[in-house]
């Protein structure tokens, strides 16, 4: 089964992801595959150098789109089928909702049309279930500020601020339109209560 996380940054997905891999590595070995994207294979990993590269500034919002499309695709192909084709059960940090949320509305180039570029990139194959790590924007900066390197928190001027406030928009977008797909996590939890809910939402639809 193929289940996505997806979240605003500083919602601590990361960070819970690692503990729930602990408990089901644990559990099912290696029947379980983690993986995040960009990145995973020789080829997406490139790719990620190239959109991750802080001297790029000259990067059109389009062309980071496709090649986040490009990546995904990659990754697709050689980490994710393989894996779903062998029973595996599949948790993947972000995937197409990161793009319709972050470059779709985030940088505004339009939800619908990053959504469509990316139905090409997968051939439609969306996750089983969509598990949403939910958290108010301003909460999330703040995480960020005070957690992160200082070159993170130079950048929450009040354009980055309109940016992850699009961002957060575009999820709830996304999270109305896929309401059977999407399950929402209540992210200003204690880490641990996130954690153990994570765990028993994951247990139920590995059983569904
Ligand atoms: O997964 P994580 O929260 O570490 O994401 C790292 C960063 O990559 C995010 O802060 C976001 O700005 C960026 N990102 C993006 N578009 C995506 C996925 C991630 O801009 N489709
Ligand atoms: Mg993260």
């Amino acid at each position: 089964k193929f289940i996505t996380f997806e979240g605003p940054d500083g919602a601590g997905k990361t960070t819970v992801m690692n503990k729930v891999v602990e408990q089901f590595r644990q559990e099912i070995g290696d029947q379980l595959l983690v993986t995040r994207e960009p990145g995973g294979n020789k080829i997406s990993e490139q790719i990620r150098r190239v959109i991750l590269d802080r001297d790029n500034t000259e990067m059109d919002y389009r062309t980071e789109a496709l090649l986040y499309a490009a990546a995904r695709r990659q990754h697709l192909v050689e980490t994710i089928i393989p894996a779903l084709e062998a029973n595996k059960l599949v948790l993947c940090d972000r995937y197409v909702d990161s793009s319709v949320a972050y470059q779709g509305s985030g940088r505004q180039i339009g939800m619908q049309q990053v959504a469509r570029m990316n139905e090409f990139a997968t051939e439609n194959l969306m996750p089983f279930k969509t598990i949403y790590f939910d958290i108010p924007v301003e909460v999330g900066l703040n995480r960020i500020a005070e957690h992160r390197d200082r070159s993170k928190i130079d950048r929450l001027d009040v354009e980055t601020i309109q940016f992850h406030k699009r961002v957060h928009q575009g999820y709830m977008k996304v999270r109305e339109h896929y309401q059977d797909r999407y399950i929402s996590i209540d992210a200003t939890q204690s880490f641990d209560q996130v954690v153990s809910e994570t765990i028993k939402i994951i247990h139920r639809i590995a059983s569904d």
